[in-house]
């Protein structure tokens, strides 16, 4: 069911989503997504940029956020500075996300802002699909750089808490 076929009330931050990108969203990550933000109590920024709710590209297939022949059910967030892997944490422990990316090369009105990626992709009790990306390169739970990666995003939220 297409999320533009909900009930408004049935939204949390409703007005933040455009009536044409809920036309290409899934209507149950939509409301998984509303139910994470609020119980997570961490306030999150949707991205602004084109195509973090959904996409029609050539080749977006792979993504979850293709709405070609399906709805989307992923999107990307920018959480309260400071709060980033708080974020990721919940995320990951919350049973209707299959999917969670970080980003530590993103921007958001023009400073930089750790962004994550959230969908609702099916997984098995065992494995979710966990990524990081810094400098553009992608690193997956298994891969070598992870935990550095991951601790390196730590630092960088030190640093910009502490300077608040
Ligand atoms: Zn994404």
């Amino acid at each position: 069911m297409k999320a533009s076929d909900l009930y408004p009330r049935e939204y949390f931050n409703f007005p933040e989503f455009k009536k044409e990108d809920l036309e290409h969203m899934d209507a149950d990550f939509i409301v998984n997504l509303q139910r994470f933000r609020s119980l997570s109590a961490i306030p999150m920024t949707p991205s602004p940029a084109p195509g973090a709710l959904w996409r029609t590209d050539t080749g977006c297939g792979q993504s979850q956020h293709c709405a070609v022949d399906r709805l989307s059910d992923a999107c990307d967030l920018f959480p309260a500075r400071g709060r980033e892997l708080e974020c990721f944490l919940k995320a990951l422990q919350f049973p209707q996300f299959g999917g969670v990316g970080l980003y530590a090369d993103t921007t958001l009105n023009g400073r930089r802002h750790i962004m994550i990626h959230l969908d609702s992709r099916p997984y098995s009790p065992l494995y979710k699909s966990v990524w990081l990306r810094a400098k553009g390169v992608y690193h997956g739970q298994m891969s070598k750089d992870f935990y550095k990666i991951l601790h390196d995003m730590h630092k960088s939220i030190d640093r910009v808490v502490s300077m608040i």
